[in-house]
């Protein structure tokens, strides 16, 4: 069955949290607060094996495992417009824009037959999916198919530094296998939190110290934005933390 889609610029997808690719993430370290999102997946869901491909899997005690995606993150409340959201509800970086805002409302992590499951507008979104607007999936296929295989590509090649990271966290942080198994047992994709200076150390980032100095800013605007709001006092923790963390790996000799 053929599937319609078009956006009509109603900017409500251009709030709260961002997935990026590696790629993305660093190319705009000077705009987004950048984490890493770990999601874990029981062996048996359906996107199961995308997941273990694109990510790590996890061997549990119990003999099962868990694929888990690592996702390079622009972490903002869900009530806050992305930095890069202009007052027309535009993009400013249009043209620049990161490749998980031009694959919308696609999603590489997800096989390709599945990805007209997507084309749904959440509530208050408001996305043209009647016969006016062109078709966009069809015969289990993405018609125009350019962005989503670009992403999918910068997915793939960026799985051999994501398992480096993964291997480094697990080693060192022994909570973090018990986190990723009460993750997984949520009924809405739970996840656990890593911050980008985790990645930088773990990876030996040659360019640590310059990525330290503009995510740096960054951080410290959006501890400034939510210090004294109750309901963001997760967000405000962590900006506080990761710029702790941050101003450290700035002023550290190379
Ligand atoms: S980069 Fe542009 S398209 Fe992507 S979320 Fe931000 S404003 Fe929206
Ligand atoms: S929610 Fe839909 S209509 Fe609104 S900006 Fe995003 S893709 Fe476009």
């Amino acid at each position: 069955m053929a599937r319609h889609f078009q956006c009509s610029v109603c900017g409500k997808c251009c709030y709260g949290q961002l997935p990026l690719t590696c790629k993305d993430a660093f190319a705009n370290v000077s705009r987004f607060p950048l984490c890493f999102l770990w999601t874990p997946l029981r062996q048996g869901s359906k996107d199961y094996a995308m997941v273990a491909t694109l990510g790590t899997t996890i061997k549990l005690p119990d003999r099962k495992e868990l694929a888990v995606l690592i996702v390079p993150t622009a972490y903002i409340p869900s009530s806050f417009p992305c930095p890069a959201l202009s007052g027309d509800n535009l993009c400013s970086i249009h043209l620049n824009k990161p490749s998980r805002c031009k694959t919308m409302p696609f999603y590489p992590y997800r096989e390709e037959r599945y990805q007209s499951e997507l084309l749904t507008p959440r509530q208050g979104w408001a996305c043209d999916t009647t016969t006016e607007a062109p078709v966009v999936f069809q015969d289990n296929k993405i018609v125009f198919r350019d962005d989503f295989d670009h992403e999918r590509r910068d997915l793939l090649e960026q799985v051999p530094v994501l398992r480096r990271y993964a291997d480094y966290m697990l080693k060192y942080t022994h909570s973090l296998v018990s986190s990723l198994i009460i993750a997984s047992s949520k009924a809405k994709a739970g996840h656990v939190i890593t911050s980008l200076s985790s990645f930088l150390t773990a990876t030996r980032n040659a360019d640590a110290k310059h990525i330290a100095q503009q995510q740096l800013p960054i951080l410290n605007n959006y501890v400034a934005k939510t210090a004294g709001d109750t309901q963001l006092n997760d967000f405000y923790k962590n900006y506080l933390n990761w710029s702790k963390e941050m101003a450290y790996l700035a002023q550290r000799s190379q």
